[in-house]
């Protein structure tokens, strides 16, 4: 892990500040996109020499990247441990393209089950598919303990909804890791639960796939995911190459959501027939190589290291930097502080009582150089619910003037890791927030609260 943090570009960039001074930058914005990772461009850029297109045989830069995409695909499907009835589909756009894709392939396979369940504490790309797809989308409740941490999501109220609805049930779609929290959930145990009543489980990976170890099949058969969806960008690798990783009976007899070429076997002006192979038959046209064949070698890069080693790394950053921010009067952390650390990833949302989460923020960003954002992180109901905002509207300042002050959309600050973050980075933060809870009219004079938009 030493060895590959100097590997990462942008983690000792310079940083403009408003006042016109450059000083250098520290990055904590890793649940948003991790930076870039130069070890695995290098491999990439090997197989890039010969670029062309796939879908080729004959030519031999068409071979070179045919093989490459394939290798890309056996990566992704090791690296989650999927078994030979997995198939891993790259589709456009993140996280958020494979769960709209599943969202509707699902429904569409299985009309007579009509019903999702999913969270209070999903990213919205793990939410608003499913309500757009599903004539019903159950959320369920968070465990809270006596004090109001919500941790991860209650496994009885769970259990309760899947049984309620039975057979009218067409997954459960929960995320691995919160992006808010960090908190993780029992994602096999979820998966078995839904599996009583014949539904499916949907994982949302994208926090945790970087983070954690994390696989398609759990300890006993009945706890195997049935799909699970990945973003390159979350795991090192820039852009959008997103990733489905899922049972193939899934597609059984199912008109692909994109047609075109690629995934034909005979065409007339009449009729056309689609190949039966996957992952080709659910990805036509051109594929998005370098983002794939970056990210392929990353996850190989990832698996040689080892997630089980990534993870302790990173956890023990995490309990360092808990440990600190909690030291600091008037600094609120989000979620289970409680909960055991190895329960989380290296995310950590919290305010400052004094000072609204955008001017934390601003100054956080603009006078120390850490790259951090506020705001809801695409989780607007999770966060609402961790500040004990009830309103729909999402905009209560009565109840919300303490931790977000006045005139600013409720909120918070979100601090978050990769693997290229050191205990120095969490210092920096820690005496910036320290500094600015100690004196929070100095910073109040300087700047604005700014709403991030997110
Ligand atoms: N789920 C979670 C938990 C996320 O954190 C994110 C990204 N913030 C997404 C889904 C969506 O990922 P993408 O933007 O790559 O589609």
């Amino acid at each position: 892990i030493e060895a590959l943090r100097d590997q990462f570009t942008g983690r000792t960039t310079s940083y403009p500040r408003a006042d016109g001074t450059i000083g250098p930058r520290t990055y904590l914005d890793s649940a948003a996109s991790n930076l870039r990772f130069r070890g695995a461009e290098a491999v990439v850029e090997d197989a890039m020499q010969h670029y062309a297109n796939t879908h080729s045989h004959l030519h031999h830069g068409a071979r070179i990247m045919t093989e490459a995409y394939a290798q890309a695909h056996d990566a992704v499907l090791q690296f989650v441990g999927a078994p030979d009835d997995y198939t891993a589909i790259f589709c456009g756009t993140g996280v958020t393209g494979g769960l709209n894709r599943m969202a509707r392939v699902l429904a569409a396979q299985h009309p007579e089950r009509d019903v999702a369940i999913t969270t209070l504490m999903e990213h919205h790309a793990n939410d608003l598919p499913h309500r757009k797809h599903l004539r019903k989308v159950v959320h369920v409740p968070l465990q809270v303990d006596p004090d109001g941490n919500a941790g991860r999501v209650d496994m009885t109220a769970l259990r309760a909804a899947i049984h309620e609805h039975g057979d009218r049930l067409n997954y459960v779609a929960v995320t691995a890791a919160s992006n808010v929290t960090g908190i993780a959930n029992p994602v096999h145990a979820i998966a078995e639960a839904a599996h009583d009543v014949g539904a499916l489980c949907v994982v949302d990976a994208a926090q945790s796939a970087a983070h954690r170890p994390i696989r398609i099949t759990g300890d006993a058969p009945g706890e195997a995911l049935d799909v699970m969806c990945l973003s390159g960008h979350k795991i090192y690798a820039p852009g959008s190459p997103g990733l489905i990783v899922a049972r193939k009976a899934l597609f059984d007899n199912h008109e692909p959501e994109v047609v075109g070429g690629g995934i034909v076997e005979f065409v007339d002006a009449k009729r056309y027939d689609v190949t039966s192979a996957l992952p080709d038959r659910e990805e036509a046209g051109t594929p998005n190589l370098p983002g794939s064949l970056l990210l392929g070698a990353t996850l190989r890069i990832l698996q040689r290291v080892g997630m089980d080693a990534i993870e302790a790394d990173e956890q023990a950053l995490t309990q360092y930097a808990m440990s600190a921010l909690n030291e600091i009067d008037g600094l609120t952390i989000y979620g289970s502080h409680r909960l055991e650390v190895a329960e989380r990833i290296g995310v950590i949302t919290l305010n400052l009582h004094d000072l609204p989460h955008g001017l934390v923020t601003a100054a956080l960003n603009d006078y120390f150089g850490i790259a951090v954002r506020n705001e809801c992180f695409c989780a607007q109901p999770f966060v609402r619910q961790l500040l004990g905002i009830a309103d729909e509207q999402g905009i209560a300042p009565t109840s919300c003037t303490d931790t977000c002050g006045p005139r600013t959309q409720p909120g918070m600050v979100r601090l978050s890791f990769g693997l290229y973050n050191t205990r120095a980075d969490v210092d920096t933060a820690v005496k910036a927030l320290r500094d600015l809870a100690a004196r929070p009219d100095w910073y109040r004079e300087r700047y604005r609260p700014v709403d991030d938009g997110s």
